[in-house]
């Protein structure tokens, strides 16, 4: 086994559920985290919390929709610890509804932070992993990324899309820099709070009844990132033992 010790792990969407799972979880295994997100005074909390453990943490506030934000967050993790091991492009929002509701702004908000974030991501780590000549790409999808459900065509196209650019950037850098596409399915998390539509709230109300932990899913990360370096995890799927 690879370890995670000593690797320097960037995870956007770290101010809650499954990015601060794995900030807390690779943080105990020896990782310097690096969380980006909105929210800083979550990050701030978080960070103290995983140091006054004895982890090593830092954060900065992050837009992923920004694409400068995300070159900044990446810069200032080059400057101030010397590499980028792993990128963990996780920031993502699901504001439910069917497309005749013609929530158009919650579409192209569900685009802009799901796709083009994680697009951000790709673009702000890539020039730095190949000049390092290595480097890890863990992109979040989602169980919705290989089926569609009711209520969520567009949150699903935005996680096919995850995949297909996972699977894209495999064939092009995959002999030297690993890229890992991982889909959850219904995890414990923030996730659903992002739905303005009562009914599809209530549908995924009870759907989420059978949850996993967030843990689960930063297990799953754990995992890809302390293979040995010529070992890559291309795919995972992760769903509660409870859902069909
Ligand atoms: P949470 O809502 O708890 O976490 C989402 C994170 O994304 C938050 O930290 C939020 O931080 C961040 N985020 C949202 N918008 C932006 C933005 N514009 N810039 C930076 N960060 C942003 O939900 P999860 O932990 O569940 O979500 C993590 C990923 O897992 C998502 O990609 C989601 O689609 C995926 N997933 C989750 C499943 C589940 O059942 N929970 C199932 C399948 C996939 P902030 O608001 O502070 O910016």
């Amino acid at each position: 086994m690879s370890s995670i010790e000593g690797k320097v792990v960037v995870i956007t969407g770290a101010s809650s559920g499954i990015g601060e799972a794995t900030a807390r979880l690779l943080a105990s295994r020896g990782a310097q985290v690096v969380l980006g997100a909105r929210r800083i005074a979550n990050l701030r909390n978080i960070t103290s919390s995983i140091r006054s453990e004895g982890g090593r943490a830092d954060y900065r506030e992050l837009d992923v929709t920004d694409e400068n934000q995300m070159i900044d967050l990446i810069q200032y993790t080059m400057d101030t610890f010397g590499k980028v091991d792993v990128i963990v492009n996780n920031a993502g929002i699901m504001p439910l509804s069917k497309l005749e509701a013609l929530k158009v702004d919650e579409w192209n908000r569900m685009i802009d932070v799901n796709i083009r974030g994680v697009l951000h991501g790709i673009a702000a780590g890539l020039p730095i992993m190949k000049e390092q000549g290595g480097g890890h790409f863990i992109n979040i999808s989602s169980i919705g990324g290989h089926e569609v459900s009711p209520t969520a065509a567009v949150y699903c196209a935005t996680k096919f899309a995850v995949r297909a650019i996972s699977e894209g950037l495999r064939m092009e850098v995959g002999k030297e820099i690993r890229v890992t596409n991982i889909s959850p399915g219904v995890t414990e998390s923030e996730l659903a709070e992002s739905i303005s539509d009562e009914r599809a709230r209530q549908v995924m109300k009870e759907y989420r009844k059978n949850a996993i932990p967030s843990e689960a899913i930063a297990r799953a990360i754990q995992f890809a990132i302390e293979q040995p370096a010529d070992v890559d995890v291309n795919e995972m799927i992760i769903r509660p033992t409870a859902n069909e």
